[in-house]
């Protein structure tokens, strides 16, 4: 049997790196924290010890486990330190030479038995395993945004998944408290596959002006009852990410149906990529979010 996961190296310390760190310490395990730009990786640290804080807050954590977790966490400068670990996670940006230049860099320095993952969102895990030197240990291991409050992660097993691989991810997803959903390896599996062209879609009512900003999301929530409208939670997840896993989705399944809204396609030209540019659909660089449009 491959030996379980004791410690967890993270690529990529961007919103998805930090909270995979995040829910990996408070379980327990070590986990090393790497990003091309280092000073990403200082911010996600304080985003993690703000996140906690806030956990502790609601009496969701106790103080203790945030303190022992905290430590866990370390900042790998580069990925040589990656030596240790015994699952390497990336999330880096949703870009497929990005993904296959990380995997091909962590190889050398990889134990024998290590474990690869990747958080992507929609590119073909078989593509990616079949890159790398060890196919039947890669897995796509999709976790939510925010990952500390999300429940879900999606499995999914490439064309040359072992089986032992999967059951220790399943083992591995369920000791960080979260529920599987097992997806097969088309583009964007199941919750984007629904999800992001529904987004897509909503981004078209703007387009056409069938409603404002505001009218969209307010349509949403209270006529579907969904928790966030459709251009906030874009806003939320990244309009490049959006924009990306329609790419997946137009590119791998070649129906019209997935065609990229020329205005999302706009936004993501002028880098407002959402929250985490402070401007998307709505500029949230003021007191409460302002709609762009
Ligand atoms: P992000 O832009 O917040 O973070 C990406 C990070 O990767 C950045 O800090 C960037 O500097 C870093 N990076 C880029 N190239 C790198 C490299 N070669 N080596 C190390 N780090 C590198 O993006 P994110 O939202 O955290 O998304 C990361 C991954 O998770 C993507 O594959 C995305 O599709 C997936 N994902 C995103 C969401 C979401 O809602 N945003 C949900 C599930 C999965």
């Amino acid at each position: 049997m491959m030996n379980d996961i004791r410690s967890v190296g993270v690529v990529g310390a961007g919103q998805m790196g930090n909270g995979i760190a995040h829910v990996c310490a408070l379980a327990g395990y070590d986990v090393l924290l790497n990003d091309i730009e280092e000073a990403q990786v200082d911010a996600a640290l304080a985003t993690i010890r703000g996140n906690m804080s806030r956990q502790v807050g609601r009496g969701l954590i106790s103080q203790a486990a945030m303190e022992e977790a905290l430590p866990r966490i370390r900042k790998a400068a580069s990925l040589k330190a990656f030596e240790s670990v015994d699952l390497a996670i990336e999330s880096a940006a949703e870009k497929e030479e990005v993904k296959h230049a990380i995997f091909a860099e962590l190889q050398p320095v990889l134990k024998p038995n290590a474990m690869l993952a990747s958080n992507t969102s929609s590119i073909s895990i078989t593509r990616l395993a079949a890159r790398t030197a060890n196919p039947d240990r890669f897995i796509g291991v999709h976790f939510m945004n925010p990952v500390p409050l999300m429940k879900l992660v999606e499995l999914i097993r490439g064309l040359a998944t072992s089986q032992e691989t999967y059951e220790t991810s399943v083992r591995f997803v369920e000791s960080l408290g979260k529920t599987i959903a097992n997806a097969e390896d088309f583009p964007a599996f199941i919750v984007n596959r629904v999800l992001v062209p529904m987004i897509n879609e909503a981004v078209y009512t703007l387009y056409e002006g069938v409603g404002s900003v505001e009218a969209i999301d307010k349509a949403m929530r209270l006529g579907a009852n969904h928790p966030m409208g459709p251009l906030e939670l874009a806003d939320f997840i990244g309009l490049d990410t959006c924009l990306s896993i329609m790419q997946v989705l137009n590119e791998g399944l070649a129906d019209t149906k997935y065609r990229p809204c020329p205005l999302l396609v706009k936004y993501v030209e002028a880098g407002w990529l959402g929250r985490k540019t402070q401007r998307g659909f709505y500029d949230y660089r003021g007191e409460k979010p302002v709609p762009t449009r």
